[in-house]
């Protein structure tokens, strides 16, 4: 399990350190808030959402290194993603990190986010590296909601 650990620890200080799809965006249409006061975690999901597809995804804010790296590892996966390959992510994965650490994780479905299996040992971290996940589903879920300035 020490090579799960170094690479867990790497990918996560790296996606800490240099967050992808990191900061606002102008195109979106969906916009969600999470927050996880056990953690102090506040971010920002934004999205733009047409066709049935996840076009664009954005994520802005300030957490902890987990929180921002997941949040960083999701957009990168679900960029381009239709909503139902999305939502099937989002299971998969809330799946993944809410199972007994003795349950096989699906590395296939799950790519390099599979890493966060880790937090499996740390109950108080699986609302860390939910939260993004958290605010994307409501934002698929929900209606056009970010009001236009012009
Ligand atoms: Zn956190």
């Amino acid at each position: 399990m020490s090579e799960l650990t170094d690479l867990y620890q790497e990918i996560i200080l790296d996606h800490n350190k240099n967050p992808r799809n990191f900061g606002p965006l102008s195109s979106a249409n969906r916009s969600r808030e999470g927050y996880n006061p056990l953690c102090g975690d506040h971010l920002h999901v934004h999205m733009q959402i047409s066709d049935g597809t996840v076009k664009a995804i954005n994520f802005e804010g300030s957490g902890c290194a987990i929180s921002k790296a997941s949040a960083s590892l999701m957009t990168s996966a679900l960029k381009g993603k239709s909503i139902e390959e999305a939502e099937k992510l989002f299971a998969d994965f809330h799946a993944m990190v809410t199972a007994d650490v003795s349950q096989p994780v699906d590395e296939n479905s799950l790519g390099k986010m599979a890493i966060f299996a880790g937090v499996r040992e740390f109950p108080m971290r699986v609302k860390c590296c939910t939260l993004a996940w958290h605010a994307m589903k409501s934002g698929i879920d929900g209606d056009d909601n970010v009001v236009s300035t012009e």
